[in-house]
C-alpha cells in the first residue's frame, strides 16, 4: 500500500479497493516501524488522522469525490494547527499549540486530506541540512550516514521512505526544491503569493513560500492545488484565478525554449551533476523541446544578497518570541531585560541566534544602506536577469544543486559552506518566481534533482515539463533500499 502515489490513492479510493481508513491504519504502523531510523517527525496525530480517514470515507460513500479525498499527507511543523503543537523545529515553541490552522492546512483539510502529523524540520526553517531542529537531525533514506537536505527535511525524508505519498514544505532560499534533490522527489517552490502564507510562521516573509513535496509531477499539481488560491488574510497573497494543474500535465514540448545559463556550470559544480543535467536536457530534447544558452549575469551576487535580506527579515520576524507572548519563558528572571535575554538565549538555537544577529547588524543605523539596501538592489537585478531571460526562453533548465546530499555534520562548523549549497535555488525566491526540482539521476547512490524555473504563474508549464520527462524517465521510481 505505501508504495501508491495520491494519483493510485485516489483511483484506489474511487474503485473502493480500500478505505481511507485502511490506508491511514498502515500508514501510520509503518511511520511507527520505520521513522525512529529517520527522525522524520516531531508529532504524529494518530486521532485526528483516523477521525479524518473515517469523515472522509463517509464522504466518498456520499457520492463525493476528489483526489485528496481521504489522501494521507503531513505538513512541514510550521503550519499552525489548531490545538496541535506547531514547534517550527525550536524548543522556542516546543510548548507551542496553535490557536487556529493555517489557510493551507484548512484548504487540505476541508478538500478531505488526512493529517498524519508534522513533519521534521530546521530551526525556524534556517538551514540546508535539517541539522538544526531542536528535536534532532533528520536522516536521508538513501543513505542513513547523509542529511535529507533542508530546512524541509522531515517532510522529504518521510515522503522518499514511503512513509506517505506527500507533504506540505515550505522554500525561503530552496527548501523544497534542495531536499527534493537529496531525496529523489519532485518539490515545487510556487509563484511568491501563489500560496497563502496566513498561519504559517514566517521566517524571511518577502521570499517564504509554502508549496507541495511528492514523489511525481502529477502529485505536486494535486497537492498544489488544494494549498494554492487567493487568501484575504494574507496581504501578499494574490488574487489571480487557479489553473487545473492536473490538466496541464499532457501537453506536448514540442518547441517548448529551455533556457540552460552558462553561469550554471562553473567551478563549484560536481562534473558528475553536470552529466546528468545534460542528460536531462537531450531527453527533453527528444520530446521536442529546443535548448538555448543563455546568461544570468548577477547570479554570483545571490547568496550575499540572499544571506543579508533572509537574516534581515528573521530577526525583525523572530523579535516576537520574548518569552512574554508565545512559547518559551526562562526560569525565575530577575527583571524584563533578564526576562528577554535569558528566554531568548535558552529558546533559540545557534543558527537562530547567528541569523538574528547578522538580521539586526544589517538593519542597523549605518550599515542599513551598505548592506540591506544594496542587497535589495542586487535583488532586482537577479529579478531583471530572469525577465530578460524569459523573453528568449519559456523555462530555465539546470542543476537543482551544486553537489550531492553531504554526511551529517560535514559542515556544522562552516556555515558559510552550507549557505554556497544554495546557489542554485535562492535566485527563485529573490525574484518571486516558481521552481520545481525533478529527480535525475544518482552520483554515489545519492539522488541528484534537475532544476526548472518558470516566469510568474506558470506552475502548470513546470509541473506539464517534469510529467512529460516523468513519462520518459524512471528515476522518480526508484526506492531506497530498506524501505
Ligand atoms: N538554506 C536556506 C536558508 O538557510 C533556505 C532555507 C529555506 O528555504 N527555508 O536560509
Amino acid at each position: 500500500m505505501h508504495h501508491m502515489t495520491l494519483a493510485e490513492i485516489a483511483r484506489g479510493l474511487a474503485d473502493k479497493k480500500f478505505s481511507s481508513e485502511e490506508l491511514t491504519k498502515a500508514l501510520l504502523a509503518r511511520i511507527a516501524q520505520l521513522d525512529p531510523q529517520l527522525n522524520s517527525f516531531i508529532s504524529l496525530t494518530e486521532e485526528l488522522a483516523l477521525s479524518q480517514a473515517k469523515a472522509a470515507d463517509a464522504r466518498r460513500a456520499n457520492g463525493e469525490s476528489g483526489a485528496l479525498l481521504g489522501a494521507p499527507i503531513a505538513h512541514k511543523d510550521l503550519f499552525c494547527t489548531q490545538g496541535i503543537r506547531t514547534s517550527c523545529g525550536s524548543k522556542m515553541l516546543d510548548n507551542f499549540k496553535a490557536p487556529y490552522d493555517a489557510t493551507v492546512v484548512a484548504k487540505l483539510a476541508a478538500a478531505g486530506a488526512v493529517t498524519l502529523g508534522k513533519t521534521n524540520m530546521d530551526e525556524f526553517a534556517m538551514g540546508s541540512a535539517n541539522e538544526s531542529s531542536y528535536y534532532g537531525a533528520v536522516k536521508n533514506p538513501w543513505n542513513l550516514e547523509h542529511v535529507p537536505g533542508g530546512s524541509s527535511g522531515g517532510s522529504a525524508a518521510a515522503v522518499a521512505a514511503r512513509l506517505l505519498p506527500a507533504a506540505t514544505a515550505t522554500d525561503t532560499g530552496g527548501s523544497i526544491r534542495q531536499p527534493a534533490a537529496f531525496t529523489n522527489l519532485t518539490g515545487l517552490k510556487p509563484t511568491y503569493g501563489r500560496v497563502s502564507r496566513w498561519g504559517m510562521i514566517a521566517y524571511a516573509s518577502s521570499l517564504d513560500q509554502g508549496g507541495p513535496l511528492a514523489r511525481t509531477a502529477e502529485d505536486c499539481a494535486i497537492l498544489l492545488q488544494g494549498m494554492a488560491g487567493f487568501d484575504p488574510n494574507d496581504s501578499t497573497s494574490i488574487d489571480e484565478p487557479v489553473p487545473d494543474y492536473s490538466a496541464s500535465l499532457n501537453g506536448s514540448l514540442q518547441g517548448l525554449r529551455i533556457g540552460v545559463p552558462k553561469e550554471y556550470f562553473g567551478a563549484g559544480l560536481d562534473p558528475r551533476i553536470a552529466e546528468l543535467v545534460h542528460n536531462s536536457v537531450k531527453a527533453l530534447e527528444k520530446l521536442g523541446a529546443v535548448i538555448k544558452e543563455i546568461s544570468l549575469p548577477n547570479m554570483q551576487h545571490a547568496i550575499p544578497a540572499y544571506y543579508v535580506i533572509a537574516p534581515a527579515e528573521a530577526s525583525s520576524n523572530l523579535s516576537r518570541f520574548d518569552g512574554v507572548r508565545f512559547g518559551y519563558r526562562c526560569e525565575n528572571p530577575q527583571n524584563l531585560v533578564d526576562l528577554y535575554k535569558r528566554s531568548r538565549g535558552e529558546g533559540f538555537g545557534a543558527e537562530v541566534q547567528r541569523r538574528i544577529m547578522v538580521g539586526a547588524y544589517a538593519l542597523s543605523a549605518g550599515y542599513y544602506d551598505a548592506y540591506y539596501l544594496k542587497a535589495q538592489k542586487i535583488r532586482r537585478l537577479v529579478k531583471n536577469d530572469f525577465m530578460a531571460a524569459f523573453n528568449e526562453v519559456d523555462i530555465i533548465l539546470g542543476p537543482t544543486t551544486p553537489n550531492p546530499a553531504w554526511k551529517l555534520g560535514a559542515k556544522n562548523s562552516d556555515p558559510v559552506a552550507e549557505y554556497l549549497e544554495d546557489v542554485y535555488t535562492i535566485t527563485a525566491n529573490l525574484a518571486g518566481l516558481p521552481g520545481l526540482s525533478m529527480p535525475a539521476g544518482f552520483v554515489d547512490g545519492l539522488p541528484v534533482g534537475v532544476q526548472l524555473l518558470a516566469p510568474y504563474f506558470q506552475e502548470g508549464r513546470l509541473l506539464n515539463v517534469a510529467h512529460q520527462y516523468q513519462l520518459n524517465s524512471d528515476w522518480h521510481t526508484r526506492t531506497p533500499t530498506g524501505f
